[in-house]
């Protein structure tokens, strides 16, 4: 028989009801501390929690089944869950440097992500040069001798561009530097970054994963050594642990994800399809589509694409933008992404390329009917 795919991954890895009494969904273990039968096996226990669960900050039998999968479905030899995808991403960096490195990272990564880059790390020292992405001679050109760690994000959040994610982590591991990949955008689904030989994937949980607005949460992914050194450093040490209640609600979104991001992929591709034609259009930023710079890369290392992508208007002013995006009526206005809801926000958009940003609307693609939304989109670009 084949490994488990996907969708089975979801529903049965790490999964051992009959240990539970039988219950098909987990129990939560909602417990800080963890008892032993005496003072022999209290003394000579795992402090690493791999065996025998002592503390909830070293690991929790709830959390540890959502880890579980998260390691099979990137592929990974381990992964540790977060309280954020903000929490996973500086430890996932944290792990990768010391004072005086330096980190080379693309300039269109999530923001806090380049704020704990510019405004936290040169305490430490550690300084980051941004590069477009585009070719991996820019990446190549951008490292030094000191320089540890190269950071990703493919596809990005607002304009979507994507990096040759085996060309850079090739040109990085002959140097010694380690890869970090942010793939929040394809939820583990569309694309493994560890299969193209990037060492780290981190993700926001929060997004896709969880899927249901209702927890923030965050992984890091990443071969069993590299993660067990990660683990007892920055996972235990920062103590940025997931509560086991939010991996719960986790799990439980895991077991649709499959299902939720063909539905997620199929609307935003269908709107995208509406939106690429229509007159009152100027340009649209969806890894899906011939006509996105990047679409080749996109087409060799994805499976797919999820339902976020951007547009602009014609005469895509301030008054315009922010008037289409009001008129709305299935579409919230808010951050976050990824949930079963529609979102749409002004943003400013430019290409690594370009200095200057122009307004465009980033849609978060949700589970209403397409055909709800793509008449919403239609009624108020008619208005606009
Ligand atoms: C939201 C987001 C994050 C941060 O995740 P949190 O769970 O909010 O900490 C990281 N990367 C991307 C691309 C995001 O959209």
């Amino acid at each position: 028989m084949n490994p488990p795919r996907f969708e089975t991954i979801c529903v049965h890895h790490a999964e051992e009801p009959l240990r539970y009494e039988g219950a098909a969904s987990p129990p939560i273990f909602q417990a800080s501390t963890f008892l032993f039968p005496d003072s022999q096996e209290f003394v000579t226990r795992d402090r690493s929690g791999a065996t025998r669960y002592d503390y909830s900050r070293t690991g929790n039998p709830t959390t540890r089944i959502l880890e579980e999968k998260l390691a099979a479905l990137e592929g990974g030899g381990a992964a540790r869950a977060f309280g954020s995808g903000m929490a996973a991403i500086s430890a996932a960096i944290l792990s990768g440097v010391q004072a005086g490195d330096h980190i080379v990272c693309i300039d269109t990564a999530y923001g806090p992500a380049r704020q704990f880059l510019d405004h936290y790390l040169p305490r430490l020292g550690i300084t980051t040069t941004y590069v477009g992405g585009i070719s991996v001679a820019e990446f190549e050109q951008a490292c030094r001798p000191q320089t540890r760690v190269i950071y990703l994000e493919s596809p990005s959040s607002l304009i979507f561009a994507v990096q040759d994610l085996a060309a850079v982590a090739a040109m990085a591991s002959s140097r010694g530097i380690t890869t970090i990949c942010d793939n929040s955008y394809s939820a583990a689904y569309f694309q493994q970054p560890l299969r193209h030989g990037v060492n780290l994937v981190v993700h926001s949980g929060t997004k896709y994963l969880a899927g249901h607005s209702d927890v923030v949460c965050g992984f890091v992914v990443g071969d069993a050594e590299r993660m067990q050194r990660l683990v007892a450093h920055e996972g235990v040490l920062l103590g940025g642990i997931l509560d086991p209640f939010a991996a719960w609600l986790t799990l439980r979104g895991l077991r649709t994800l499959a299902v939720r991001l063909e539905r997620h992929q199929s609307s935003g591709l269908a709107m995208a399809r509406m939106l690429e034609i229509h007159p009152k259009v100027a340009a649209i930023h969806h890894p899906g589509l011939a006509t996105h710079p990047d679409r080749e890369i996109a087409r060799r290392q994805m499976s797919g694409t999820s339902g976020m992508f951007s547009f602009e208007l014609k005469e895509g002013t301030r008054e315009r933008t922010f008037g289409l995006v009001d008129r709305l009526k299935y579409f919230g206005i808010g951050v976050s992404w990824g949930g079963f809801e529609s979102l749409a926000i002004p943003v400013r958009l430019h290409r690594p390329s370009e200095r200057e940003g122009r307004w465009g609307i980033r849609l978060s693609v949700g589970l209403e009917h397409p055909d709800d939304l793509i008449e919403d989109l239609q009624a108020a670009l008619a208005a606009s």
